[in-house]
């Protein structure tokens, strides 16, 4: 490691690769710190179908190892380590991780986002296979079958809209009597005639086995006690996002839900920080979405470098 990095890349998912790849090629040698989840949330999935370049579909840990080689074969350099502190105040920024203290010139930040999840036990043996925490990802393999959305908000008002192009059924199953998504959203799934509500609902397992799968859902109604099954092969978590933020409070701009704030550049609201993917992104959440965004930041980083080196860095 140098004294001082020209380039920390946080994360290894497709945004910190992707970031990896491009500030690599600009023969800048970033280091990736590659955090508890090397290769990111693709590396739960087994099969992608949607990313680009790949007509046949591969495993998601496949596609993460091919970003990660290509990012190699440029210069990029890898440390296994999770940043647990940051200085961002004074320029060049300083990271703490479990073993290193690094010192970099430009930070690009993709530390990712982890889907909500509900703490029921089948919810961890099914996820993946039965259990989803993503309609656009996993869907298409819902054909003809019947599935249940978990939520209330916009997001499980548009997953269960959506999973009605493959599904037979959709149960949106929530704890509330009233649903909190917007009123044209909930419209949209009240004119579906695919689309069926269960209110006051608490969802308490995941049943099913190991070999067939998932079959349904054990739900408890809240008002009356009553416990039911309903059936399904799929179940589609949308309770919300929770982006891997907590180390950047109060140093980085970021909207209520803790996302980071980026501009039309990938640039944060202190200068020679960037971020890209599911960190500064609540809407698409894609691999490919991730990948776009982590180049920008990297172009970005790049550019701001070159204008630092004629103009001094600003120090702090
Ligand atoms: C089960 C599942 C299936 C999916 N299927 C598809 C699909 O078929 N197609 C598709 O396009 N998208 C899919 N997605 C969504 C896709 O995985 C994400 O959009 C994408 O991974 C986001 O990439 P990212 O680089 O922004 O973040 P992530 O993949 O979340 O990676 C974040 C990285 O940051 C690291 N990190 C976090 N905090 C720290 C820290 N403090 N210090 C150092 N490192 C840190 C983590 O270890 C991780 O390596 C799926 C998601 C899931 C969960």
């Amino acid at each position: 490691m140098s004294d001082v990095e020209k380039v920390v890349v946080l994360g290894s998912g497709c945004a910190g690769y992707t970031a990896a790849i491009y500030t690599a090629r600009a023969t800048l040698s970033p280091l990736l710190i590659s955090g508890t989840m090397e290769g990111g949330q693709l590396s739960l999935t087994s099969e992608i179908e949607n990313y680009p370049g790949f007509p046949e579909g591969l495993g998601g840990m496949e596609l993460m190892d091919q970003m990660k080689k290509q990012a190699i074969r440029f210069g990029a350099r890898f440390v296994n380590d999770y940043i647990k502190k940051v200085d961002l105040t004074k320029h060049p920024f300083t990271l703490w991780g479990q073993e290193n203290e690094i010192k970099a010139e430009t930070l690009i930040v993709c530390t990712g986002a982890s889907a909500k999840k509900l703490g029921i036990e089948g919810e961890e043996k099914f996820f993946g296979r039965g259990v989803s925490t993503c309609a656009t990802c996993d869907g298409f393999f819902y054909k003809e079958k019947e599935v249940v959305v978990v939520g209330g908000g916009d997001s499980a008002m548009e997953e269960g809209t959506f999973l009605t192009k493959f599904a037979s059924k959709v149960t949106i199953i929530h704890r509330r009597d009233k649903l909190r998504a917007s009123k044209i959203m909930q419209q949209r799934a009240f004119d579906n005639p695919k689309v069926a509500f269960q209110y006051n609902s608490i969802v308490l397992d995941v049943l099913g086995d190991e070999k067939t799968g998932v079959r349904g859902a054990r739900v408890k109604d809240s008002k009356t006690d009553e416990v039911t099954e309903i059936p399904c092969t799929g179940l589609f978590l949308a309770i919300g996002h929770v982006p891997n933020t907590d180390i950047f409070k109060g140093q980085l701009g970021m909207d209520e839900n803790g996302f980071i704030v980026t501009d039309r550049l990938q640039a944060c609201s202190v200068p020679g920080v960037f971020a890209g993917g599911d960190v500064q992104d609540h809407v698409f959440k894609q691999a490919i979405t991730a990948a776009g965004t982590g180049c920008a930041a990297a172009m970005s980083a790049e550019k701001f470098l070159t204008k630092m080196e004629s103009e001094g860095y600003p120090r702090r």
